[in-house]
């Protein structure tokens, strides 16, 4: 199985990270952030985002579902599910067209928007753990595999 964990011992080391996952990021890869309230997904979305060049704020994206980030053809969404309950408001949304080979989709809180979403290609799990955070990621597909191989 493709999978290992991580220590980070505070904010900084998830954002680098982020800017180290970023570097093996595709389009078309499809990642869950599984893991409590403030146990780091947005953190490392913001690693991943800035690595990409991207230097504004990056929100939470909690209220409205989704944040949008172009980078000329490719799109990264951030979506976070958290208060999602209504499968009609997926439908309304369109966004089962979000999930295409030129996105690359960032997901919090996947578990509550379970049977609606396409499978994972990769999976990363957040624990909190003496003053940090313990995280493993793990593959869930062939193309989620080929991406950890180059870590
Ligand atoms: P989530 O999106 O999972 O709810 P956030 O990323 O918004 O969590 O918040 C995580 C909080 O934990 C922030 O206050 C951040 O500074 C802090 N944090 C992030 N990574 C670590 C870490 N490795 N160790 C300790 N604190 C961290
Ligand atoms: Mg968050």
């Amino acid at each position: 199985e493709q999978s290992f964990i991580l220590q980070l011992a505070d904010e900084t080391a998830t954002l680098a990270l982020g800017e180290k996952f970023a570097h093996i990021l595709r389009p078309g890869l499809i990642v869950f952030l599984c893991g409590d309230l403030g146990a780091g997904k947005t953190t490392l979305t913001r690693g991943i985002l800035r690595a990409m060049g991207y230097s504004g704020k990056v929100k939470s994206p909690t209220y409205n579902l989704v944040e949008i980030y172009k980078f000329s053809r490719l799109y990264l969404y951030h979506f976070d599910f958290y208060r999602f309950n209504d499968p009609i408001e997926w439908e309304e949304a369109g966004f089962r067209d979000y999930f295409n080979e030129n996105t690359i989709c960032l997901l919090e809180w996947p578990e509550k928007a379970d049977k609606l979403l396409p499978d994972a290609d990769i999976k990363i799990f957040f624990r909190f753990d003496q003053s940090g955070r313990e995280i493993k990621i793990q593959a869930g597909t062939e193309k989620g595999k080929l991406c950890l191989k180059q870590w």
